[in-house]
């Protein structure tokens, strides 16, 4: 696996496809810094190489060219974080763009325009691919968050850079944390699922039965999982479709001698309200008109001795609707048990969309070992499916 520092990038342009999908604000400012953040390592160690860094990137879905989605809102930040004063080119193809990357000077970065104001970027054009190719001497990939996509910046341009191409610092280190935990990881292994649905995560649960020996389950999952075996719970979220899988997966694991850990009680609400009347209720007994949004206490301790009684933790998806205050506190214990755990000495790792965005909230993201940055990558990769953005490096 080459990253960045198998190169030295003096004299060398450097073209790097960064993450900057960042959520803006109204008045079109940077929300949130942890993408740039995430991108600065590899952008100084080419800076401090003696080498030029030219960005590429996408932010958001436009349709054609909307000024809404440019990137000239992102680059006042992308400045301030890097420490650099970054350079913008208003197109990312084109001769004015050559132009201005023939001036680059070494320790100057540019940032290219929205890459997907072009439908070759999606389509993953060759063609557009080749021009994008033109603006540097080495490729690097950093962009995890699109790494399962095969697009013109991700996948298909590295083609053009045979064995002038590798990973970046960020990307590197989000496979090496998935590597620790699903193949090199200290046992016992736990995987926390949470989140809605069985149906988004059943091909994960398949794949990593393999790789660990304890597994939660909570979140809406929970209830497939209760009605299949002939638990009553009311109007609990369920997928009445998947309750012979859930049943698959029971049997499965038994086999492979993973310990599934379900919620045993629950957090009951008359409605899908914060406000909602709550009672804590076994997790088969949820009365008609009730609907468990949140783990239970003794639930919270049980999860809470399998927690720090594993060396290596990967969480993916809340326990409860976390959105809601009420119904927080499951997830907010769990992200507690995990920071205990990691002190300890064990290995944590934090992935996929909403898990995310709870560790940011609840101020866990500091305390596990890892938080990924990918949602739809991360779930990919734990799928057991190779991205199209890493085989194209290590092609
Ligand atoms: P996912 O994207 O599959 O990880 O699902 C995350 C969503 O699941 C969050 O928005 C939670 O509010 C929701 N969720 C978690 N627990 C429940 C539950 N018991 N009932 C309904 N939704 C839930």
């Amino acid at each position: 696996m080459k990253t960045i520092h198998d190169f030295s990038f003096k004299n060398q342009k450097a073209l790097i496809r960064v993450d900057f999908n960042v959520p803006l604000s109204d008045a079109f400012e940077v929300a949130d810094t942890t993408r740039i953040e995430a991108a600065k390592p590899t952008i100084i160690k080419i800076l401090e190489d003696g080498g030029s860094a030219v960005l590429m990137s996408h932010l958001g879905r436009p349709k054609g060219i909307e000024e809404r989605y440019s990137l000239k809102h992102v680059v006042d930040k992308v400045s301030e974080v890097i420490g650099v004063q970054v350079r913008f080119a208003d197109d990312c193809i084109g001769d004015h763009v050559k132009d201005t990357i023939e001036n680059l000077k070494n320790g100057e970065v540019l940032l290219l325009e929205n890459l997907r104001f072009y439908t070759e970027e999606k389509e993953g054009d060759e063609a557009f691919a080749e021009k994008l190719s033109k603006w540097g001497d080495i490729y690097v990939n950093d962009a995890f968050g699109t790494a399962h996509r095969a697009h013109a910046s991700t996948t298909i341009v590295a083609q053009f850079f045979p064995n002038r191409k590798c990973f970046g610092n960020l990307l590197a280190t989000e496979i090496e944390s998935i590597d620790k935990v699903l193949n090199h990881s200290k046992k016992p292994v736990l995987a926390v699922l949470g989140g809605a649905k069985v149906s988004s995560k059943i091909t994960v649960i398949e794949h990593i039965l393999d790789k660990i020996d304890h597994l939660i389950i909570g979140g809406g999952m929970t209830f497939t999982f209760v009605k299949a075996q002939g638990g009553r719970i009311g109007d609990s979220i369920c997928e009445d479709d998947k309750m012979e899988l859930a049943i698959e997966i029971l049997k499965s694991a038994k086999a492979k001698n993973v310990e599934v850990h379900i919620p045993v009680d629950v957090v009951a609400a008359d409605s899908f309200s914060n406000d909602a009347n709550t009672q804590v209720v076994d997790v088969s007994q949820i009365p008609k008109g009730w609907q468990g949004l949140d783990a239970g206490p003794k639930s919270l301790e049980r999860f809470d001795n399998v927690v720090s009684r594993c060396q290596t933790i990967l969480w993916n998806g809340p326990l409860g609707v976390f959105e809601m205050e009420t119904f927080a506190k499951g997830t907010i214990a769990l992200g507690k048990s995990i920071e205990k755990a990691t002190r300890n000495g064990a290995f944590s790792l934090v992935g996929g969309g909403d898990s995310v965005a709870a560790v940011k909230q609840f101020g866990f993201a500091e305390k596990v070992s890892y938080v990924s940055t990918g949602g739809g990558a991360m779930l990919e990769t734990l799928e057991g499916k190779t991205l199209p953005g890493i085989a194209a490096i290590l092609d």
